[in-house]
């Protein structure tokens, strides 16, 4: 089934419901939602001759265009390929060639022009360019697809080497959206879905229940991340709902305590992407109350590994109630997961190894990529490469990824937990533990340490404060204070940048 029919069904039934605002205004009704999406499927098939499989790119920032150009890729049984605008435009058109993409929609419609990487077969066309919607034109329903056809080329965050292309179905989308009501958070049709993250990415990902229930899109007027205007829309429209990075929750939660906002309007923000300490998390919730779920995912199993409702995020009565609060949750419903050392046999209960995830969410595989494919995915169970053990009652706490793990002196050192010790020092604004190669060691544990404005922390204090919190063989042996920490276009910390820093200066 075309994940598409959605839209079509729900503007069948309620054609008038509210579908799409750019901020408080209403640029769409679900109505005009699907004749739009239709009329760019129409506009890609006759003007461009674009079938089936065809891959078309969106390079752009977030819109009320994004989502009908979205389904107006679908509708024809095309796939989509969106390209996280913050990238620079010779990295996009690695991307757009890599995906073979035939047409890559940009806002401006030159993006490419000066640019000799976008292969000459492939077609910029500006997002403005796209006939205007005849309000009595008919709406055919999308093309029929098969459930393993891919909708959606996502393209890896590429912390390291290369992004890889990963084909997730109409399958998975499908069985990704309908497990979100039942593990993440309910859904009502009075919902305001805001995108504050880049839609070619999680945030994006997440818009196919809400259409399926009628539940009305918003897109801040910035187009991206503004905390206050979070809060102001958040009051004018209420139910807001969104998914963002740990750091973003963490500007969020700063400019709310300037403002004295407690939250209002919000209902639940989704966070994931990357590591939620343990000592951020109970800060938020301090301030905003509960109004907190995470999911754990990736690309290759798209936002579905598992998950930790409201409910559990904010819970103190259970008595492991503080060790869950700093888990991923548990397994989603729609997958299975285990816990494998290097083998890929099983570990028990509490042991630390690679989690592996087998269900109708996984990815299909790397596009044009069978070595990566067959790497990744071993006898129907994905690697995903991130280290974690699970607690007797089924919530995964993930340690980190494992080319992360600082191996001293013949020992394991797991960053997380360095970091979640630093951050409960009251001067840690941020903090990104990684190692170093050392002659004697092997490797040393160093942290690079945002202070919190105002604050001087100095080495012999953090130090101090580790000794209270950790073994003393895994305290840093070296800090590097700096003003911020380099992060993608996604909010996540590179470390590959931190340690090509070091190497530079050693
Ligand atoms: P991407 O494919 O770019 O979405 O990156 C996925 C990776 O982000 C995962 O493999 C994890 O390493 C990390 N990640 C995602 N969600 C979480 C989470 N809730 N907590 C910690 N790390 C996460």
């Amino acid at each position: 089934m075309n994940i598409a029919t959605w839209l079509y069904q729900t503007a069948l039934v309620r054609p008038d419901a509210p579908a799409i605002r750019l901020g408080n205004n209403l640029c769409a009704t679900y109505g005009d939602f699907a004749r739009s999406a239709a009329r760019i499927g129409v506009f890609l098939r006759d003007h461009h001759g674009i079938g089936p499989g065809d891959r078309i790119s969106i390079f752009a920032r977030n819109a009320p265009e994004y989502l009908e150009l979205l389904y107006g890729v679908l509708w024809i049984g095309a796939t989509v390929v969106p390209v996280n605008h913050k990238l620079h435009s010779k990295e996009a058109a690695w991307i757009i060639a890599n995906a073979e993409a035939r047409i890559v929609f940009t806002e401006s419609g030159t993006v490419f022009s000066s640019d000799t990487n976008l292969p000459t077969n492939t077609r910029e066309v500006s997002i403005g360019s796209v006939p205007p919607n005849e309000p009595s034109a008919p709406v055919n329903p999308p093309a029929s697809v098969n459930d393993d056809d891919t909708a959606w080329l996502f393209y890896t965050s590429g912390t390291t080497g290369r992004p890889k292309g990963v084909m997730i179905t109409h399958r998975n989308l499908r069985v990704m959206a309908m497990t979100y009501p039942l593990d993440v958070d309910q859904i009502f049709p009075s919902d305001h879905p805001l995108y504050a993250a880049p839609m070619s990415h999680g945030a994006g990902l997440y818009n196919f229940h809400y259409v399926r229930i009628g539940a009305c899109h918003v897109i801040p007027p910035s187009q991206g991340f503004d905390a206050a205007e979070i809060a102001s829309l958040a009051k004018s429209l209420g139910n807001i709902t969104f998914f963002a990075a740990p750091t973003m929750i963490k500007r969020l939660i700063a400019h709310a305590q300037r403002t004295n906002y407690n939250g209002d309007g919000i209902r639940t923000i989704i966070y994931g992407g990357g590591p939620m300490y343990l000592a951020d998390i109970d800060h938020a919730l301090d301030v905003f109350g509960p109004r907190f779920a995470q999911i754990y995912g990736q690309g290759e199993c798209p936002m579905t590994i598992t998950a930790m409702n409201r409910d559990l995020v904010a819970d103190t009565t259970h008595p492991e109630a503080m060790q869950r609060r700093a888990s991923v949750g548990l397994a989603q419903a729609c997958v299975e997961i285990r816990i494998a050392d290097e083998d890929l046999n099983d570990l028990p209960t509490g042991e630390v190894g690679e989690v592996l995830v087998r269900g109708d969410t996984v990815m299909a595989g790397y596009w044009r990529n069978p070595e990566a494919t067959s790497a990744t995915l071993v006898d129907g169970w994905l690697r995903t490469g991130d280290l974690g053990r699970l607690d007797g009652d089924g919530f995964l706490t993930l340690t980190d990824r494992s080319k992360d793990v600082i191996i001293s002196g013949g020992t394991n050192i797991y960053p997380r937990e360095v970091e979640e010790a630093l951050l409960t020092h009251k001067d840690v604004y941020e903090i990104a533990v990684i190692g170093a190669s050392h002659a004697d060691w092997g490797e040393e544990v160093v942290a690079f340490v945002v202070p919190l404005e105002g604050t001087k922390p100095d080495a012999e204090a953090l130090t101090d404060w580790c000794k209270t919190q950790i073994a003393s063989f895994k305290k840093p042996s070296r800090y590097v204070f700096v003003p911020d920490l380099p992060k993608n276009g996604y909010g996540k910390i590179l470390k590959t940048q931190l340690r090509a820093q070091l190497s530079e200066q050693s």
